[in-house]
């Protein structure tokens, strides 16, 4: 059926429903009916959500798709904030569970036409006035679409138990909004070729309930909830909320942004001196030798009343984090302050600090091997000869 269309059916039903979660941002949601879990794929991208559910009743589908819903490397190297746990049950669709209570959006996409009548109605008693949630998506195949297609039997697969017309699921759709406090409006996807689509529809037909009003059964606890659902997997995306993540992400950015302010520093530095070389090459050249590399430097860039700026001493150079804060809009979204940003960073082996834990100190160029030992910028004597110029680093 699928050669019909383009992109195929069943793509553009799981579009139906990402353009829905793009532009309502429901928080918890889950695919009932979920089989290989290829709508869940495409949801999982949606970093607003914090908990995304598939359910199926056949379990050895699940195991066999399930790891496609890890987090990628993506997830780890560019965390956010937002807390998104992914899960798989295996569970009848019949029975209640009562962690599916209370859900923003539940989706059963291609789900109830392979549901024989009577669980079809303990589903609906189950969905919509047990779990009640927010929204519903519903899609099944359209009847009258039918004619279009070259069947041999009755149904488009040998698993349904029944297909409708479009009349015959806007009224069943009606019935379970009049008993369950729902209203519905009804579109679908795949289109009828040129002039037939209002006598036709569309090959797929969907329905989109919205409750009216909370249901009291789904908002509380009751003695009578059971958890018959089996959970297969369970994985919690990495998250700035986890601490450890919040601090290596610090890290790696404090690092990256220090490396390159580092270098735009040495740069001016260069450019500066190269320049006052030009202007009086004579007295330039003997201050250089006598003052022992950064010492040259800095008269240049230290006064009371301007942006803290970096430092250099012997091979290093002191990179302040009130600079670094100002420039880095991510290290200010993480930190939130510049003192929990020292605090957060201080004790991670990859960050060498000053001695009031001001600036990141970073070395300024290659060194030969053996020419300095691990411990030189404690003998440098950066770290005390710093401190009178710290003071200005230093935000409460
Ligand atoms: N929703 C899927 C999608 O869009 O890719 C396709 C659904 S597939 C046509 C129907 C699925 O419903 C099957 O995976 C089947 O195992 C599942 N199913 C059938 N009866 C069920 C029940 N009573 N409870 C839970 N899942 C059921």
């Amino acid at each position: 059926m699928n050669p019909w269309f383009k992109p195929s059916l069943h793509r553009q039903r799981h579009e139906f429903v990402v353009d829905f979660v793009r532009k309502n941002k429901p928080q918890k949601v889950v695919d009932l009916g979920c089989a290989e879990c290829s709508l869940l794929q495409k949801l999982r991208f949606h970093r607003h959500l914090e908990l995304l559910v598939g359910v199926d009743l056949n379990g050895h589908k699940l195991r066999r798709k399930m790891h496609g819903l890890a987090p990628l490397a993506s997830d780890y190297l560019q965390p956010t904030w937002n807390q998104l746990c992914v899960q798989l049950y295996q569970g009848c669709v019949t029975q209640k569970d009562a962690r599916f209570k209370g859900y923003d959006l539940a989706t059963a996409i291609e789900l109830i036409e392979h549901l024989p009548l009577d669980d079809l109605n303990r589903f609906c008693e189950v969905l919509f006035g047990y779990m009640a949630p927010q929204t519903v998506i519903i899609s099944t195949p359209n009847l009258d679409f039918n004619q279009l297609f070259p069947l041999t039997s009755p149904f488009r697969h040998s698993d349904h138990k029944f297909e409708w017309s479009r009349e015959e699921f806007q009224s069943w759709s009606q019935n379970v909004c009049s008993k369950f406090g729902y209203k519905a409006k009804f579109s679908g996807v795949g289109q009828a070729p040129p002039g037939q689509e209002q006598t036709i529809g569309f090959c797929t037909q969907i329905a989109v309930f919205d409750r009216l009003a909370a249901t009291a059964d789904a908002l509380s606890d009751s003695a009578e909830d059971a958890f018959p659902y089996l959970q297969v997997y369970n994985v919690t995306y990495p998250s700035l909320r986890d601490h450890n993540i919040l601090r290596k992400t610090l890290v790696s950015e404090l690092l990256y942004w220090a490396e390159k302010m580092k270098n735009e520093w040495l740069e001016k530095m260069t450019t500066a001196q190269g320049d006052q070389e030009e202007a009086n090459p004579v007295e330039e050249k003997g201050k250089q030798e006598g003052g022992g590399g950064g010492g040259a430097f800095e008269e240049i860039f230290w006064t009371n009343d301007q942006e803290p700026q970096c430092l250099t001493l012997h091979r290093h150079v002191a990179v302040p984090l009130l600079l670094l804060w100002n420039r880095c809009p991510k290290l200010r979204e993480m930190s939130a302050s510049v003192a929990n940003l020292s605090q957060l960073v201080t004790d991670d082996p990859q960050i060498k600090m000053n001695g009031l834990r001001s600036a990141v100190i970073i070395c300024s160029q290659e060194r030969d091997l053996g020419d300095e030992g691990p411990n030189d910028l404690l003998d440098s004597g950066y770290a005390e000869s710093s401190y009178v110029r710290e003071e200005h680093w230093v935000v409460g």
